[in-house]
């Protein structure tokens, strides 16, 4: 590869230059002002902290970790915090300001923040990962709260780790502060429902835009990238409702069977044998080409920039349900478009999941908690009112879903900082 391709390529993956494209593309459908536009790709605020930890081996090792507030003009910050080898501030930045957006698009009162360390969990004991939260909580405890910046899981970050969290905030404040994160485990201040509901959200997505195309779920081929938490709970979700998951496709491989996989046996399996590869109900399959079959769903569930300029030709699907935040990489944006492909932006379709960390916030602060049939009913009604809110207005101004999504964020997110003005 030449300096220029790699340093093209380099451009194309880097998030924030992702994040960036798209909302120049919605500003300008907008008709948004300079000044705003200033104001609104501009992150609030940003934290990097260095973070001491003794290790289990007797060495001292220090961690990187930073929390970006991209917004606070519709309430506190909210996202959540990834630990992973690769984070990078411009990576948390765009997934900050993917999170204004998303709260936007559903409508639920907060701005936008993500966090995130730069630490690989694969080589950390619960105990190391234990200290690095709970210092890298100390070390933003001004910055998070309620009222201010309320974190949630992320990528290799789960209940426990918010548990950790909530703890570390509340002995700071010597009283229990259950809403300082969302995302805890349900007899901690958790939320029923808080677990499935991203994948929850990308199944209810899915129904509505299947609807479009005069299809049933039972018609409808799946092919779903990431097996975790998103992946793996709307394959579930998804399976029962009768669609047909064709194919997972992991780190290590994929699996396929054009019957469909029996998705409930494919979880034993990988809980067995610690892979999905070689379940008895599919054949192994090469990654790249589970990715590209022919499907009426894909799902890409694991991280971001699967879909480049490079690849995004090849996809053969009907629908584009984007679980991951910044699947897919704006140069890739115009090619699926020239292919038809129908996508439901990640700002909509993965935002179960902070819609019911709002709903677990509330409760929290009521200290009253509702039923799994609440959470599920409210969930539904946000996320299928928030497609046809977005499709609504694709169709109305002749631009792709995703510039909707923004149009629809940027407008709201600049109603907000119009009407409260600027404080000098
Ligand atoms: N990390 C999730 C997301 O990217 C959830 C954020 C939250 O619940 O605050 O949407």
């Amino acid at each position: 590869m030449t300096a220029e391709v790699t340093h093209s390529l380099d451009k194309e993956f880097n998030p924030w230059l992702a994040a960036e494209a798209r909302f120049h593309t919605a500003a300008d459908t907008l008709g948004l002002d300079d000044g705003l536009r200033k104001v609104l790709r501009s992150p609030a605020r940003e934290i990097t902290v260095n973070i001491p930890v003794g290790m289990d081996d007797g060495r001292l090792e220090v961690f990187t970790g930073y929390r970006v507030q991209h917004s606070i003009a519709r309430g506190p910050a909210k996202g959540g915090i990834r630990y992973a080898p690769d984070v990078t501030l411009d990576e948390v930045r765009a997934l900050a300001s993917w999170m204004t957006w998303k709260c936007a698009v559903v409508n639920i009162p907060f701005g936008g923040g993500k966090g995130g360390v730069i630490c690989n969990p694969v080589y950390l004991s619960q105990g190391e990962l234990e200290r690095i939260t709970r210092r890298y909580t100390a070390e933003i405890i001004e910055f998070i709260g309620p009222e201010v910046d309320v974190p949630a899981p992320d990528m290799n970050t789960n209940e426990q780790t918010m548990a950790w969290i909530m703890d570390t905030y509340s002995m700071h404040k010597r009283q229990t502060v259950t809403a300082v994160v969302t995302g805890k485990p349900v007899n901690l201040g958790g939320s029923r429902g808080r677990t499935e509901a991203t994948g929850r959200g990308c199944l209810l997505v899915a129904q509505e835009a299947l609807k479009l195309f005069g299809m049933k779920p039972a018609e409808a081929r799946v092919v779903i990238q990431g097996f975790g938490n998103v992946g793996g709970m709307a394959a579930r979700l998804m399976a029962r409702t009768g669609f047909k998951i064709v194919s997972i496709i992991e780190y290590d491989g994929a699996v396929y069977n054009p019957a469909g996989l029996d998705i409930e046996a494919l979880l034993l399996h990988r809980k067995a044998t610690g892979s999905i590869l070689d379940f008895a109900g599919g054949e192994n399959i090469d990654r790249e080409e589970a990715m590209f079959l022919e499907c009426d769903i894909l799902l890409p569930a694991a991280k971001e920039n699967v879909l480049h300029s490079g690849n995004a030709h090849r996809v053969r699907a009907k629908i584009l349900c984007e679980g991951a935040n910044g699947p897919t990489t704006a140069q890739a944006d115009e090619i699926l478009a020239a292919r038809n492909v129908f996508v439901i932006p990640d700002i909509l379709a993965n935002a179960g999941g902070v819609t019911v960390s709002y709903f677990e916030w509330v409760q929290d602060r009521q200290g009253f908690f509702w039923n799994e049939d609440l959470v599920n009913t409210r969930l539904e009604e946000i996320m299928v009112n928030s497609f046809q809110d977005v499709t609504g207005l694709a169709g109305r101004h002749k631009v792709h879903n995703r510039t909707a999504a923004y149009m629809l964020a940027l407008d709201r997110v600049a109603f907000a900082i119009k009407l409260r003005g600027i404080y000098a």
